[in-house]
């Protein structure tokens, strides 16, 4: 089999060559976008400014952000001639840099909306719009606000008010413009206050509304209909203008192809020149390890990142940090001096339970202000197997799945402890601390239909295995889905062969004992990989120099241990030693041994119909137990429906997912995401069983007409041999 072993390293090695990296891209939003990428020195722009400010405080691994990201980029190309009246900003409160100053802008949740007012003086001015997600409804808005500021506006704003029949008479005496644009409307419409907007930048022209009850100027100009564009000229004549259609795009058009009407050069603050650099070295991670690096990222994210949006900790919030720190304490692989540094941290929490905390207090601790000797945890997020292809996909989301579902497997080991111990700490962590605020909705929905039914600590693993597949499933094919990791079922056959397996009907199942024995050995000590991680003797000597502060979560001067290997790699390599076939077939007829659940081997479809309330646990621990085929969806839609993207079951299929890719042209026609086995699998280029099959047959045929060739000839010369002795 040296032969074939060959063939797959080749066509391994041509398939890892296809796993390009993404280019250097900046953050959610790029460079030529009409938005003002904001950083730390964000209030020097917001406030004191002679512009309005629409801001999007968000975080480039929030999913529902990347949902939101095209209606704010459309958002921005609709409004940028508002420019320099209006402005877009966008802050992403995921850079480290910008933790403090979201922190000071009061953002407890992504993404999150704020409009800033002409010369706003104070942060607490800034008001969180919750003007619906749609471009209209927020350009409307933006109107809104700037018309309730009638009094304090900058000149480079337009009237927005209904002109008056004296003001229309006055115009021209009082003006130096060529034209004045009516533009007659009922009072509900803004087609007359956007276009005002839209002509900021142009000279010779001013536009004004008239209002339909505005019965003196409408019967002056014997308005028909509404609405309706009717343009004076300096030179005493006036018209009714018929355009094709009476739309603020055409009534912009028209206006800007006037005789003598050009545009300005005003000054606007620079477009996206402030994005921050994409972190350029892609690390090598190999799908079948969890890696510590990314598991101390998840801390020092909610750590610093999350539970720093909360100035004062108390009550419930502060009794979910708590017990955060606790299963941390408890379960976390933290090395030595990190081990030290959680110790001190949950002493300092109990010392004050009941209490409030302030934050600044709480960070003195991670700080370790008081030096404790050899305390100190990562200052930085450092992603390895959780770095996505950009930055804006995976990233601290997937850190913190990884962290849970370890702490899970870990709480497993401990016999005393309470098996929904880790549940709950998450369920409370996504409650109080979690910036994603949809996910942490949904979760709570999950939460609340069944962890209360978990009563061991395979349950508990199981539980959290199986919703998270849920999520998966709903966001197959969400903007947030990194191209190159798309959502799956999990783990792969690749990952587990045994996971999946074919029922007597051909439709692939969960081996739901196997998943659990992969769950404990994915998600287990002897599983973590080291890989990339700074020394703590660095971080301490970091610490110690208080240089955290200046820090930003760009990987890119860590001291890192550099693999050999060359650096666009994803292995794909399985690690566990196969299941024992006569264990594993014995298995499959019994229910999992020493779990209270009965976790049945294998769930068909048709089965899981037909359980509806009688199993409701089981029902309700295990609804996407099929692989394929069709079952009732998640009704979770309740929360932000329009947000997520709910995709039927079948388009979870990996055929579908590999559609989806080329529709999207993340993938080429021949590249292939399949999950047809585990050879074809390994060898990433699409073979099928059948290839793979004459492959072998006629790799055995040409090794025995060798071996055949081989013989024949050590015959005949051992004759001929024979013939010349005897002669
Ligand atoms: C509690 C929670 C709720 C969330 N809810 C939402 C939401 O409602 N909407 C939204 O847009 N985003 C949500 N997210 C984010 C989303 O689930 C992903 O984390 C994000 O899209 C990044 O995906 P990823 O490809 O890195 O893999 P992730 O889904 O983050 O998974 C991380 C890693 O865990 C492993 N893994 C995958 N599936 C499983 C499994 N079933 N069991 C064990 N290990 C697994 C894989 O190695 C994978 O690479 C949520 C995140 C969390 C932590």
């Amino acid at each position: 089999m040296m032969g074939l072993g060959r063939l797959c390293d080749c066509a391994a090695t041509l398939v890892l060559l296809l796993v390009s990296v993404a280019p250097s891209q900046a953050a959610l939003y790029s460079p030529d976008e009409p938005v003002v990428v904001l950083d730390a020195k964000a209030k020097t722009y917001l406030l004191g400014s002679r512009s309005f400010w629409l801001t999007e405080f968000y975080a480039s691994w929030c999913g529902h952000c990347q949902a939101f990201k095209p209606t704010w980029s459309s958002l921005a190309e609709d409004v940028k001639d508002w420019r320099p009246v209006v402005y877009l900003g966008v802050l992403d409160c995921a850079e480290a840099s910008n933790f403090a100053t979201c922190n000071e802008f009061g953002i407890t949740g992504y993404p999150t909306i704020k409009s800033f007012k002409f010369f706003a003086n104070e942060i607490s001015e800034g008001v969180k719009e919750n003007a619906g997600r749609t471009v209209q409804l927020l350009r409307e808005r933006i109107v809104d606000r700037l018309e309730e500021q009638k009094n304090s506006r900058p000149p480079s704003c337009p009237p927005l008010e209904p002109i008056s029949e004296s003001e229309v008479e006055q115009f021209f005496k009082t003006k130096q413009e060529d034209y004045l644009a009516l533009i007659f409307e009922d009072a509900s419409m803004y087609t007359g206050r956007e276009t005002a907007l839209d002509m900021v930048q142009y000279e010779g022209v001013s536009v004004r509304r008239v209002l339909s009850d505005q019965d003196d100027v409408v019967y002056k100009f014997q308005i028909p209909s509404f609405p309706a564009l009717v343009l004076l000229c300096r030179n005493g004549s006036n018209t009714i203008v018929n355009l094709v259609e009476d739309t603020r795009y055409s009534y912009t058009n028209f206006l800007r192809s006037l005789p003598g009407v050009s545009k300005g050069n005003l000054p606007l603050i620079g477009v996206s020149n402030n994005i921050t650099a994409e972190q350029n070295d892609k690390r090598i991670a190999d799908s079948s390890k969890v890696y510590l690096a990314d598991l101390e990222s998840a801390v020092h994210y909610t750590l610093r990142a999350e539970v720093s949006r909360f100035s004062i900790l108390e009550g419930e919030r502060l009794d979910a940090l708590v017990t955060y720190i606790s299963v941390l304490k408890k379960y976390f692989p933290a090395r030595p001096y990190g081990r030290m540094l959680l110790s001190s941290i949950y002493s300092w929490l109990q010392a004050r339970a009941g209490t409030e905390v302030l934050y600044k207090d709480f960070q003195d601790v991670l700080d370790n202000k008081d030096e404790v000797q050899n305390a100190v945890l990562t200052s930085r997020v450092n992603y390895v197997w959780c770095q996505g292809s950009h930055s804006k996909f995976r990233g601290f989301p997937c850190s913190l799945w990884t962290l849970f579902h370890f702490l899970t497997v870990q709480a497993g080991e401990d016999k005393t402890a309470n098996p929904q111990e880790v549940l709950q700490v998450l369920r409370k962590y996504a409650k109080h601390f979690f910036g994603c605020r949809e996910c942490a909705g949904h979760f709570e929905r999950m939460a609340a239909q069944s962890m209360s039914n978990v009563s061991t600590s395979d349950d508990a693993i199981l539980w959290l295995w199986d919703r998270h597949n849920r999520v998966n499933k709903r966001l197959s094919g969400a903007p947030s889905e990194d191209p190159e990791f798309p959502k799956l079922p999990w783990p792969s056959k690749a990952l587990c062969p045994f996971c999946q397996v074919q029922d007597s009907g051909n439709k692939l199942v969960w081996d739901f004992p196997n998943v659990l024995t992969f769950m404990k050995a994915h998600y287990s000590r002897e599983n973590l990989a080291n890989d990339y991680l700074e020394d703590e003797v660095v971080l301490l000597e970091r610490q110690r120099n208080g240089t955290r502060k200046k820090e930003t979560n760009s990987n890119k001067d860590t001291p890192v241990e550099e693999p050999s290997e060359e650096k666009t790699k994803i292995h794909h390599k399985l690690i566990y030693p196969p299941l024992n076939t006569e264990d594993h077939e014995n298995k499959n007829k019994k229910s999992h041994p020493g779990s209270e659940v009965e976790f049945p081997a294998h769930v068909q479809v048709e089965e899981e119909k037909n359980t509806g309330e009688e199993n409701s646990f089981l029902h309700s621990l295990l609804p996407s137990r099929s692989l394929q085929g069709s079952i009732e969806h998640d009704s979770d839609n309740a929360i932000q429906p329009q947000i997520l993207i709910d995709i039927p079951e079948e388009e979870f299929h990996h055929i579908a997912v590999r559609k989806r890719l080329l529709r999207r042209g993340v993938v080429a026609e021949k590249e292939t995401v399949n999950l047809k086995g585990r050879w074809s699998k390994t060898l990433e280029v699409g073979f099928s069983r059948l290839d793979l099959s004459l492959c072998v047959v006629f790799y055995f045929l040409s090794s025995m007409c060798l071996l055949g060739m081989y013989l024949y000839m050590s015959l005949r010369t051992r004759c001929l041999r024979q013939r010349t002795i005897y002669s």
